[in-house]
């Protein structure tokens, strides 16, 4: 038997464990999922946004799928706090990931309500650490979140495409990408690359913090890493300059406590209404 036989049909089977999850000591006395579909109902009238309309939806060329009905970048931020808070505390939920949820979103496509922009590190699982479930996150993942071409088309089909209302760009604690151009290791191959993108981060936080040294710094490269990837996708995408500028978007960052699991919120960038006027091509 194959290990995809004997472990992944644990999933069709609807008898998933979540080990290693927030709530792991309960899930594996509780060896069923514990599903909950009460996080895919429409928000409240006092959620509605009022710069989103269907007929902003019929007059953007390219949006086909749409986000959850309502949703705005507000509630959007409040759902992905209190699923922090739930995976934090140990409380998790697992919503969205049953048979009925496949269905769903197979049949209806997809709407996800965020796109988030993060780290390939395997301790940083964005869907995980937000307990969130299939359809909710549109998520790019690459080792420092640095931004290459790919990585602003990919935000671009979350934020235009599937019109999600924000997008988070989550740097984390012990973030190799970070530290090991923070502290000069040895890197090889194609991930030297990565100091193009990550040096300059490493660098503002080093002349921001000139007594700063060792774990401090990387702590402050970590930060900086993230206005840096804001930075470039503001520069390098006209898309997400207009959806922002229009109000349709939020573009904000956080730093996600591998260890504690909490996410630090740090809101939008300080410089943002600079960034957004840069002259479109
Ligand atoms: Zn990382």
């Amino acid at each position: 038997m194959s290990i995809y036989a004997r472990i992944g049909n644990r999933y069709s089977r609807g008898s998933t464990i979540h080990q290693n999850g927030g709530a792991s000591s309960r899930a594996l006395s509780q060896p069923n999922s514990v599903h909950c579909n009460d996080m895919i109902q429409a928000p409240t009238a006092c959620d509605i946004d009022p710069h989103f309309t269907d007929g902003d939806q019929r007059d953007m060329p390219g949006r086909e799928e749409f986000a959850p009905a309502g949703m705005t970048a507000e509630t959007s931020l409040q759902r992905l706090k209190k699923g922090n808070a739930r995976f934090a505390s140990g409380n998790t939920i697992h919503p969205n990931l049953d048979s009925t949820r496949r269905i769903e979103t197979f049949n209806g496509g997809q709407k996800p309500f965020v796109t988030v922009f993060t780290c390939s590190d395997s301790r940083v699982p964005p869907e995980l650490i937000f307990d969130q479930g299939i359809g909710d996150m549109f998520v790019i993942r690459v080792a420092g979140h640095v931004c290459g071409l790919h990585e602003v088309a990919t935000v671009e089909l979350g934020v235009e495409r599937l019109n999600t209302p924000l997008l988070l760009i989550l740097g984390h604690s012990k973030c190799w990408a970070v530290t090991a151009v923070a502290t000069g290791l040895q890197m090889h191959g194609n991930v030297l690359q990565l100091r193009e993108y990550i040096g300059p981060a490493v660098a503002k936080a080093q002349s921001r913090n000139p007594v700063m040294h060792g774990t401090e710094l990387v702590q402050a490269a970590i930060e900086e890493n993230v206005w840096k990837s804001i930075e470039d996708i503001f520069s390098r995408s006209q898309v997400v300059r207009e959806l922002t500028r229009s109000g349709r978007l939020s573009v904000v960052g956080a730093i996600y406590d591998t260890e504690g699991g909490h996410v630090k919120w740090l809101g939008a960038h300080p410089e943002q209404s600079g960034l957004l006027s840069v002259r479109d091509d």
